[in-house]
């Protein structure tokens, strides 16, 4: 193990930052860990850091213990190298300074300032100060300062907010490749869950404070442990019902459930991707019918807004999402199936 969390709490005053927190990351393994503003996220990095002192619980760095309730290892002596969403570049130097100094007591000094400057892509502004950058520049200036140190542990607090979307892409995959070939590890913090799939073999999510489910991107997309993981990866269609007789009904259909009590009231959460659809001539009165509301194009996929009546009567609006350009026009009659892989039900 590179690094093991226990029990750890943190609160400021009355907030909990960080409630009973544990977990812990292999050897040369990339974690992200994923969850919305405010759920703790820079406060677990900053006591891994050692940037914060740990008020309960302890951490471990490669089997020996960095910090309790008593003592805290110095970032300094951590091994770990971190960038922050604020930069923290230093202001007197220029960005080959910055990245020089962080680079100045390893013994390949020249090659690995010359690697990540290539990798961070910040040849052309070497000579600048931080305050004449933009964010973006500042940021793959700390990014290159950070992997200059060469650590053991790398933690990426939202490191690639600021860059426009290609650039993003690319340097997200050098910066993986880099950490994979310098045998290191890292924690990459992020609210994007595509990012974390695409940076991560582990995703650790987060809400308000506490783990809510640890797994491959695999793992979190096909078995969310909750309505929220469920929602992370785009907008979902919720139904609020309950269990009966082992099913239960929702706009869409009876669904067989199991594990459920009778009476039971459950949160069915059904990704729009999960409903399939096909247009008819003519209005359908069967259950697995809708009309729709408006389509719109998003490039290399359709969202489809219908209404689809309950057995009740009741109206619903249901988003669909069907990958190429399917696009029927406002008041068409569909016919829809279910991918059951993409349909939660959650207690409630
Ligand atoms: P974001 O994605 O917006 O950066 P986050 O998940 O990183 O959010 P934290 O910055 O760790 O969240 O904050 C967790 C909680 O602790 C929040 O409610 C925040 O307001 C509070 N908090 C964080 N730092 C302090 C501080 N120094 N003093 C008081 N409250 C704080």
């Amino acid at each position: 193990m590179i690094l093991d969390v226990r029990d750890l709490h943190h609160s400021f005053g009355e907030i909990n930052a960080i409630n009973k927190l544990s977990f812990s990351i292999k050897h040369n393994s990339i974690v992200s860990i994923l969850g919305p503003s405010g759920c703790g996220k820079t406060t677990l990095i900053r006591l891994i850091a050692g940037l914060e002192e740990i008020q309960k619980g302890q951490i471990s760095f490669e089997g020996k213990l960095v910090a309790n309730e008593k003592f805290n290892t110095p970032p300094e002596q951590r091994s770990i190298s971190y960038v922050f969403q604020d930069f923290a570049l230093f202001p007197h130097m220029n960005v080959k300074e910055n990245i020089s100094f962080a680079a100045s007591t390893k013994v390949n000094k020249k090659q690995l300032i010359e690697q990540v400057i290539q990798l961070a892509k910040v040849e052309n502004f070497l000579d600048k100060y931080p305050h004449a950058l933009s964010g973006g520049e500042q940021q793959r200036v700390a990014l290159a300062r950070s992997i200059a140190v060469q650590p053991r542990l790398l933690l990426l607090d939202e490191p690639f907010s600021d860059l426009d979307t290609n650039l993003k892409k690319e340097i997200i995959d050098d910066t993986l490749h880099l950490i994979n070939s310098l045998d290191s590890s890292a924690i990459v913090v992020t609210h994007n869950a595509e990012e974390a799939m695409f940076l991560s073999n582990v995703i650790i999510v987060m809400e308000k404070g506490r783990i809510v489910q640890i797994g491959k991107p695999r793992e979190i997309y096909f078995n969310p442990s909750n309505v929220y993981v469920a929602s992370l990866f785009g907008e979902v269609n919720i139904f609020k019902t309950k269990i009966l007789n082992n099913k239960c009904e929702t706009p869409l259909g009876i669904l067989d459930t199991k594990d459920f009590k009778d009476n039971q009231q459950v949160n069915v959460v059904v990704r729009p991707e999960a409903i399939k659809l096909n247009v008819e001539k003519s209005p359908l009165t069967s259950p697995n019918s809708g009309v729709v509301v408006d389509s719109k194009f998003l490039g290399n996929s359709a969202m489809i807004h219908m209404t689809v009546n309950d057995s009740n009567n009741k109206k619903h609006h249901i988003h669909s999402k069907l990958i190429g350009e399917f696009l029927p026009a406002p008041a068409s009659s569909v016919s829809f199936s279910l991918d059951l892989n993409h349909v939660f039900i959650f207690p409630r």
